[in-house]
């Protein structure tokens, strides 16, 4: 679990509302075993499978290595995948209020917090904090919603930013917490047959920390938390009109994301710019085919540290997307 990019998979409980009939089971603590529509058994292998009744104290266990190291001026990348109704929301966001339900964008906040606190070196630091959704390849501002139509840019150092996005400054955790709430809120949300409140865009969490230490060096480190757009297929949601269009800008986003994360394992993902920038001699990484894998270029490869989540009903009407989630983190893999 210590290298660059690691793929988890996390299956969460049935829901009454399904069968109960289980078409994938963990085998260990990194197979998955799925139950074929013709009862033929197929084996996934990834770098931790999350079970049923894993807790969200788990899954932050294994995102502790990134958010420490965000604190030493690392980037990093936590991002949950999943079709609709999967996890992904309840993995990085959980039950706020519900301290053993929060996921892992509440922890990573708090712990952060709890760092800095515990630095008596006298450095000073500065936190802060955006959230952008992409929604049908434009960035728009979920902190204030009037900023739309953004563009992702790069500093001569090599860091990415998306251009006017506002960026919080956030003096406490309870303050975190709050405009963190504000921007998940204004998420752009439209109705399907399979969630009321399914998601169609990918919404970008992203903590700044500055860290001004006392013989006037300056660390940055971004933890960018991602809640990925639903993964199905768009004709089994019977979408129609403007969904169509959005299911093809959503699946073309996800492969380019894992395009980029293949890029990287091919190359051992570490061996990049000392600033984490775009330049990748050995292999063309293909960040500029989304805006989503735009705005994660410098956190995705180079020294940056990523955690992708494949989220995944364990039920058997959901099987075909479930197999299609497994197959993406496969294909993240490099395998
Ligand atoms: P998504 O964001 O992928 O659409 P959600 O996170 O909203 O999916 O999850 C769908 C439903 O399943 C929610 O009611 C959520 O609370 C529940 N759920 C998801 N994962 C778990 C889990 N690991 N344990 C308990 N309930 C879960
Ligand atoms: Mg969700």
């Amino acid at each position: 679990m210590d290298q660059a990019t690691v793929v988890c998979v996390r299956l969460r409980p049935s829901s009454s509302k399904e069968t109960g009939v289980r078409c994938i089971r963990p085998e260990g603590e990194q197979d998955v075993t799925f139950t074929n529509p013709d009862r033929s058994l197929s084996s996934y292998g990834y770098d931790k499978v999350y079970g049923e009744d894993s807790t969200q104290a788990d899954v932050f266990k294994d995102c502790q290595r990134i958010v420490s190291s965000v604190l030493n001026g690392y980037n990093g990348t936590i991002l949950a995948y999943g079709q609709t109704g999967s996890g992904k929301t309840h993995t990085l966001i959980g039950s706020i209020s519900s301290p053993e339900l929060q996921g892992i964008v509440p922890r990573a906040v708090q712990a952060l917090g709890e760092g800095i606190a515990a630095d008596t070196s006298g450095a000073e630091y500065e936190v802060r904090l955006s959230v952008v959704e992409t929604y049908c390849e434009r960035i728009r501002d979920l902190l204030d919603p009037s900023r739309d139509n953004l563009q992702v840019m790069q500093s001569p150092t090599g860091a990415i930013f998306v251009d006017g996005a506002l960026e919080a400054q956030v003096g406490s955790e309870e303050q975190l917490v709050q405009v963190m709430h504000t921007g998940l809120a204004a998420r752009t949300v439209a109705a399907t047959c399979m969630n009321e409140a399914s998601s169609r865009s990918h919404c970008i969490v992203t903590v700044t920390v500055e860290k001004c230490c006392l013989d006037g060096s300056v660390l940055v480190g971004k933890l960018k938390m991602v809640d990925l757009a639903g993964s199905e297929r768009q004709d089994k949601t019977q979408a129609a009109g403007q969904t169509l269009v959005e299911g093809s800008q959503i699946n073309k986003s996800l492969s380019a994301l894992a395009n980029v994360i293949c890029a990287l394992t091919d190359t051992g993902g570490s061996d990049g710019a000392e600033d984490g920038s775009s330049s990748h001699p050995a292999k063309h990484v293909p960040y500029r085919d989304s805006k989503l894998t735009r705005i994660l270029q410098d956190s995705l490869g180079g020294t940056s540290r990523t955690m992708l989540i494949i989220c995944c009903s364990p039920c058997a009407e959901n099987g075909p997307e479930t197999l299609s989630s497994l197959r993406f983190g496969t294909r993240a893999r490099g395998i």
